[in-house]
């Protein structure tokens, strides 16, 4: 290894090349970090430590919580608070959100130089398979050898260069979070995480917002939470578009004027497309090292190895892998373990959980009802259902938007929440799928993930004693089962628990 320059090279400083750059430091390697960051296509800019903590995760996060705060001035309302006609100012979010990750940004530079790992903000391109270059400002070319190189480039939205003016003025989630002005009238095209959760908060906040729903919303979710987690948007506003997409983007007196496919044209301040993301390898002249690169730009690695044994890809550019922070950052630890200390153990892509965070939220682990009836055949999975309102949301009594009201009376949110286990039969009803809509499902799904991981039961669930009165506790005591084709929906009760 003494023969290069470093022993361990990450280009890309994003949540799974920082974490893998400190661990393999942390274990005596001699290791460089290349984070260079190009600009959205709106010119939008950030710092280090890629999409998670500056145009996704994080942003996203805070935003989410301001809506949630919007959306409880009611409740704060309903239980004595007496507020004014509240408003709300982007410009105040906008700089609070990048205010904090402007600080996350310092304390990455802070941890990289405490763990000895040496930063360099360029753009790394391959020289050969055991060298990068990149060009100083100067103008000069530098080059440096590694024995191993990691790349962790992560991706970049999609943005249809088929629709004109499309990339010319739509923006992504590169931008939303640092937009200089309110975004207004949204239009956001695409209907899975980024879509669904960008098109949440703007709701909230009390933007107007039209989703362009492609196909199906939340594709690869369990379908009834999905399905549940929309209805629930709409009901608070967010409009869904079904089918029709956009053709034209043309701007014209400081308004975007959308085409659709079905040849009716709407007006929008802001049009952000969500329609997936391309692994950014295109610039890394990944030829020079000779790395296979698949669709979208992404990495066919087998457990983190590409095609070259010295060269490794983790997190959003791995090909088939998941596109998820947590996941890029356990990969990158685990690959830093095995190549500067001697460890074996490998990153385990089963039961992963995961959250979307719409105004209600969404968390999961382990397989759809779809997933698990497609595996093991209908006959042999059962699945507990249980709807119903959280105490605190129940006694609040928020209202539908009046165009969901089918008439005078129908003007209470429906049960928002929703828990469901997906059982193995024969296996003791191990459960295989964990799914929860309601509030909090990050932190619900995060402990109840450690039980699907141990191969809990449902009987091991009923075990568990509740706590009163959480929503959580819907998990102790599920028992209808959707093949008993009893109503699933609770008529009354205080939240998740059984009493009353
Ligand atoms: P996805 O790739 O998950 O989904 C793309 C969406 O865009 C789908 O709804 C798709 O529709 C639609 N679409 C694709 N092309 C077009 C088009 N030309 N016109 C209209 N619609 C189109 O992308 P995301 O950007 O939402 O998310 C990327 C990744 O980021 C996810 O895989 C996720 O893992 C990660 N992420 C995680 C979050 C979290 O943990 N909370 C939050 C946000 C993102 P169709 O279904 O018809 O193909």
């Amino acid at each position: 290894m003494t023969s290069y320059d470093y022993d361990y090279v990450v280009i890309g400083g994003g949540s799974g090349g920082m974490a893998s750059s400190k661990e393999a430091a942390r274990l005596g390697a001699r290791v460089a970090l290349f984070d260079f960051v190009k600009p959205s296509t709106q010119g939008t800019k950030w710092g280090l430590g890629g999409t998670c903590v500056n145009v996704g995760c994080v942003p996203k996060k805070l935003m989410h919580y301001a809506g949630l705060l919007g959306a409880g001035l009611h409740d704060a309302r309903h239980f004595g608070w007496r507020l004014g006609e509240p408003t709300h100012d982007w410009t105040a979010l906008r700089t609070a959100v990048q205010n904090h990750v402007k600080s996350l940004n310092f304390g990455y530079r802070n941890g990289l130089r405490s763990a000895k790992v040496n930063y360099l903000n360029q753009l790394a391109r391959f020289a050969d398979p055991h060298t990068v270059e990149y060009t100083e400002k100067d103008g000069s070319v530098k080059r440096l050898t590694a024995a191993h190189i990691c790349i962790s480039v992560g991706g970049r939205p999609i943005i249809p260069t088929d629709v004109p003016g499309a990339v010319e003025h739509a923006i992504t989630s590169d931008d939303i979070f640092a937009l200089k002005n309110a975004p207004g009238r949204t239009l956001v095209v695409g209907a899975s995480y980024i879509a669904l959760e960008c098109a949440g908060f703007l709701n909230e906040l009390g933007y107007d917002v039209t989703v362009a729903v492609r196909s199906i919303v939340l594709r690869g979710f369990d379908r009834q939470c999905s399905e549940k987690v929309a209805s629930l948007m709409a009901d608070i506003g967010v409009k869904f578009k079904y089918g029709p997409l956009p053709t034209k983007i043309e701007k014209a007196d400081g308004q975007l004027h959308v085409t659709f496919s079905d040849g009716t044209v709407d007006t929008y301040q802001t049009v952000l497309y969500a329609t997936g993301r391309y692994a950014d390898t295109g610039g890394l002249a990944l030829e020079n090292a000779g790395v296979v690169v698949g669709k979208n730009g992404k990495i066919p690695v087998i457990n983190e190895v590409t095609n070259v044994p010295h060269i490794y890809a983790v997190g959003d550019i791995v090909e088939g892998g998941l596109e998820l922070t947590p996941v890029a950052i356990r990969a990158g630890e685990l690959l830093a373990r095995r190549l500067f200390a001697g460890a074996t153990e490998q990153m385990d892509y089963v039961n992963v959980p995961t959250a979307v965070f719409t105004p209600f939220e969404y968390g999961c682990v382990g397989y759809t009802e779809e997933a698990a009836i497609a595996k093991y055949g209908e006959e042999n999975i059962e699945t507990y259902l249980f709807e119903f309102a959280s105490l605190e949301l129940g006694a609040a009594h928020r209202s539908k938007v009046p165009a969901r009201r089918a008439d005078e009376f129908d003007d209470a949110l429906p049960l928002p929440c929703l828990s469901k286990l997906v059982c193995l039969k024969p296996e003791g009803e191990r459960v295989v799928g964990f799914h929860y809509v309601g509030p909090n499902a990050g932190e619900v799904t995060q402990g109840f993930a450690l039980a699907v991981i141990l191969g809990a039961t449902k009987k091991d669930f009923n075990k568990v004693i509740g706590i009163h009165p959480t929503d959580a506790e819907s998990f102790t005591a599920l028992d209808i089962t959707r093949a008993s084709g009893q109503p699933f929906a609770a008529s009354g009760g205080c939240g998740g628990g059984k009493c009353g």
